[in-house]
């Protein structure tokens, strides 16, 4: 379409009037052929061809719903459904409030209801509606995303505001839309293919949110954002526009962060920071595509960056410290102390003990993690050589890996060193890592854990059971001991002692010959149970809680004792 120069003539741009009441399309002659040249169509098939020949010059259409031939609804739906004729506001007349909003939905710039309000309230509609259609329509080439079409983020928030001012009532959400793991379909299947799938996202997207309020942008790579009426079929949303293509269907993912009904008092891109807090509230969760903002996510996302920003003076004030929790071997007749297991705590100077489960997850988000795991493995073999040389008397401590450290190529070189400065061997650290570790890049991980069994470490997998490992994966990892996910004791002595999943997972392990550890042992009962199904290691508060290393040298000289 060329410029909008085309739509005016004697200065006077052109309105189309359809309806079949004779004394309506004159009143509204009346009313605006002053401004406007004003053409007039007495039914729906008739206002449709004098539509497309003048598809050009028309800047906006008056719309009866109720008319003979073609309905107000059904033209609406045709026109809409014309990528040359979609971009022509249309504002729908009605006495019916009801319609109003589904004549928005389907793609109406606005409605004027009848009987009809003063005429200063029809022309201010006409006209509003007319300057947002032209903004619309002179966007240059700048102000859209080259890849998708979609409009650049500035430009999306500018126009953002038009729309509020214009429409101050409307109820709008802020929606943020992520690609999950984006970059990995991008390694798997190629920039071109990555590319092509963005686009038929962007596609889906126009498509899905086509109500005339709606606007779209690509933020990032992989990121969209979309301002448009309330609605609340997210989940529908997410689904279907993951079904881009129907090869990858089961490889794309949409995460939409919504946030709601916004506080149009709040700065465009603040509304577009609330939704991506929601979105990365589920960036991890694999089975949950929608998530809503809520003022409570604020406070989190405060304190979690507090803790980011306070994790390189806590570190160096040593403000961390490794609590251990013992690790009893039942297939005898008394327990025996078989090792233990390196837990860290951060006392922090304001707001006392912090558990990991607060901080773990921020910290591998953002790297840090490494640094604090460095300096809990070197705490540990401290400890253990401590114990050694002071008590004369040590077992076996292990600490936790996480994923990301899996694939730094020096560590195996780490962890060995660490050992060996502090005068202990590769056996006396036992290093856990996490089922859902081995996941995705298998054979990456795979091949690094058979580094370290290969330097002497032993290997424990941690919460075996909530990673979804294939069972043919399984029999072919490289580990010394499987840790029953503390989740199957949960639910196994919360319904009635049902115990068959422990014991699938003890004939798993015993196929692999390795010992089974059960963690999150809390009472006698589940003790007495666990051993009695083969458990071979018991770890939980029923012996102990993590302690710190001071307290934990009680059970080193008990042992040393028994063993006399
Ligand atoms: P995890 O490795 O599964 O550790 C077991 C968690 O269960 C620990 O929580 C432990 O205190 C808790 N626990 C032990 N016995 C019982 C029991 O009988 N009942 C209950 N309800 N809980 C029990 P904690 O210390 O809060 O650690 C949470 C998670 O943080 C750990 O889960 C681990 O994934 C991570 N983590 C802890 N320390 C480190 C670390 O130094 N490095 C890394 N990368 N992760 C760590
Ligand atoms: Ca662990
Ligand atoms: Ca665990």
């Amino acid at each position: 379409m060329s410029g909008y120069d085309d739509y005016i003539s004697n200065g006077k741009r052109h309105i189309l009037v359809a309806d079949d009441e004779f004394i309506n399309r004159e009143l509204l002659e009346n009313i605006l052929g002053d401004e406007y040249d004003v053409l007039k169509a007495e039914d729906g098939e008739m206002a449709y061809e004098m539509i497309k020949q003048n598809r050009n010059t028309i800047s906006l259409i008056l719309l009866d719903l109720m008319m003979p031939k073609l309905s107000g609804l059904e033209l609406l739906t045709c026109l809409k459904q014309d990528s040359e004729l979609k971009g022509i506001p249309v504002i729908v007349l009605t006495s019916d409030q009801q319609s109003e909003v589904e004549s928005l939905k389907k793609g109406a710039a606005d409605f004027i209801p009848k009987p009809y309000p003063q005429p200063d309230v029809i022309k201010a509609r006409i006209s509003k509606s007319i300057e947002l259609a032209e903004d619309r329509q002179i966007i240059s080439a700048t102000e859209k995303d080259a890849l998708t079409g979609l409009y650049t983020s500035e430009y999306f928030f500018r126009y953002g505001e038009q729309l509020d001012k214009f429409y101050p009532t409307c109820d709008m959400d802020a929606l943020c839309i992520d690609v999950d793991h984006f970059h990995v379909l991008n390694e798997r299947f190629g920039i071109a293919k990555g590319d092509e799938i963005l686009r038929s996202i962007a596609q889906r997207l126009n498509s899905i949110f086509d109500d005339s309020r709606a606007i779209l942008c690509r933020k990032a790579a992989d990121t969209f954002l979309v301002y448009c009426l309330h609605r609340d079929d997210y989940e529908k949303v997410a689904e279907q526009a993951s079904e881009v293509s129907a090869e990858l269907s089961a490889a794309i993912k949409l995460r939409i962060g919504v946030y709601a009904n916004c506080d149009k008092k709040l700065a465009m891109h603040s509304r577009f920071d609330r939704a991506k807090l929601a979105a990365d509230k589920i960036r991890n969760n694999y089975s949950v595509f929608v998530s809503y903002f809520k003022e409570s996510l604020i406070e989190k996302e405060l304190f979690a960056e507090k803790l980011v920003a306070e994790f390189p003076k806590a570190l160096s004030e040593k403000q961390f410290q490794v609590y251990f929790q013992p690790k009893f071997d039942v297939r005898g007749g008394k327990p025996v102390l078989a090792s233990a297991e390196a837990l860290v705590r951060w006392l922090h100077p304001t707001l006392g003990m912090i558990s990991p489960g607060a901080f773990i997850p921020l910290f591998e988000e953002d790297g840090l993690i490494a640094k604090l795991d460095e300096y809990v493995w070197r705490g540990t073999a401290e400890k253990i050589a401590d114990w050694k040389s002071r008590l004369g008397i040590s077992v076996p401590v292990s600490v936790n890996l996480s994923r990301a450290e899996m694939y730094d190529p020096k560590l195996v070189e780490l962890v060995e060193q660490i050992a060996l400065e502090n005068g202990i061997t590769t056996k006396d650290l036992y290093l856990e890592i996490t089922e859902s570790a081995y996941v995705r890049d298998a054979d990456q991980i795979v091949e690094r854990v058979t580094d370290l069994r290969n330097h002497g470490f032993f290997i424990e997998m941690d919460d075996f059971g909530s990673g979804y490992s294939s069972l043919n994966m399984i029999a072919e990892l490289p580990i010394d001991a499987l840790k029953l996910d503390m989740k199957f004791i949960r639910t196994a002595f919360e319904k009635q002692n049902d115990t068959r999943m422990i014991s699938i997972v003890i004939d798993i392990a015993d196929y692999l010959g390795v010992p089974v550890i059960a963690e999150g042992v809390e009472t006698e009962e589940q003790y007495l149970e666990l051993k009695k199904l083969g458990c071979a290691i018991i770890q939980g508060y029923y012996f102990s809680k993590p302690v710190p290393a001071a307290e934990f040298e009680k059970f080193l000289l008990e042992k040393k004792a028994n063993e006399g």
